[in-house]
């Protein structure tokens, strides 16, 4: 079992040292993990500077794989906050420095915090919902340089809806672009700990992505402690099972790795 979505201190929301996750997932009979840590550019929230130290982190990195040979292994991430008009400092980054595997999330929508409510101001939760899908339709159409999407419909765990609407077409053209590009989606199991009674995204979703030939999808904690590693996978994976993956993946120098579903449950 692989969990491929986790902070640590080197994230600017977490203080949890490293080890601790890693100890914690080795507990648990992991054999992959990969940290996760966030950059979100020009985030709009003053408060706090989602920036990542990435000589220290690239060393941690390299001494923890050391430290841990033969327990587990251990693998280099970065959730990236895209938005619009930081695509090009993403861009950056990843190409400046090395890393196994890129999620992709929108963690803001036109420019305004989502974790704070900003976003939804002034504005109904429908329209929110569907500005949200389409700024980050928008952001993949000019964007390449990731894995997964992350969390795909987090705009849920802000703002309940009061309709039924369930955006499948904006998300159906997104999965029209990403797909064909080798892209994946993960399947984030902070929902569950977050009261929305499921991972993110959703059944539906995850349904309308295996209908529209997605095959990439990672399983992901998105762990601020080590408790939180791996929560809810068994369930997770016999979900996917059902819906008809066969396979889920890992990443190696941002190459997907497939394993089956049957090998691991
Ligand atoms: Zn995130
Ligand atoms: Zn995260």
């Amino acid at each position: 079992m692989f969990d491929y979505h986790m902070h640590s201190s080197f994230s600017a929301d977490c203080s949890t040292p490293m080890e601790d996750t890693i100890e914690s997932a080795i507990q648990k009979g992991l054999t992959e993990i990969c940290f996760t840590e966030h950059v979100d550019y020009d985030y709009p929230d003053p408060t706090i500077q989602f920036a990542l130290d990435t000589t220290m982190y690239d060393k941690k990195i390299k001494e923890m794989q050391e430290k841990y040979e033969g327990q587990i292994s251990i693998k280099k991430g970065v959730e990236i906050g895209v938005q619009p008009h930081v695509l090009k400092q993403c861009e950056q980054l990843v190409n400046d420095h090395y890393f196994d595997f890129i999620i992709c999330s929108l963690h803001a929508a036109d420019r305004k915090n989502l974790h704070h409510g900003q976003f939804f101001e002034n504005r109904t939760p429908e329209l929110a919902y569907e500005m949200y899908y389409e700024e980050l339709l928008d952001c993949i159409k000019n964007y390449d340089h990731y894995s997964v999407l992350g969390h795909l419909d987090l705009v849920k765990r802000y703002k309940k809806l009061d309709s039924e609407r369930n955006f499948h077409e904006i998300i159906r053209e997104i999965f029209r672009v990403i797909i064909p590009k080798g892209k994946g989606i993960e399947v984030n199991t902070s929902g569950f700990a977050y009261g929305l009674g499921s991972a993110m995204p959703s059944e539906d979703i995850l349904t309308l992505y295996k209908k529209c030939g997605g095959e990439i999808i990672t399983i992901g904690s998105d762990a601020h402690e080590p408790h939180h590693v791996a929560h809810n996978f068994k369930d997770t994976l016999q979900l996917l099972k059902s819906i008809g993956f066969q396979y889920v993946a890992t990443f190696e120098n941002k190459e997907p790795i497939l394993h089956p579903i049957n090998n691991i449950i």
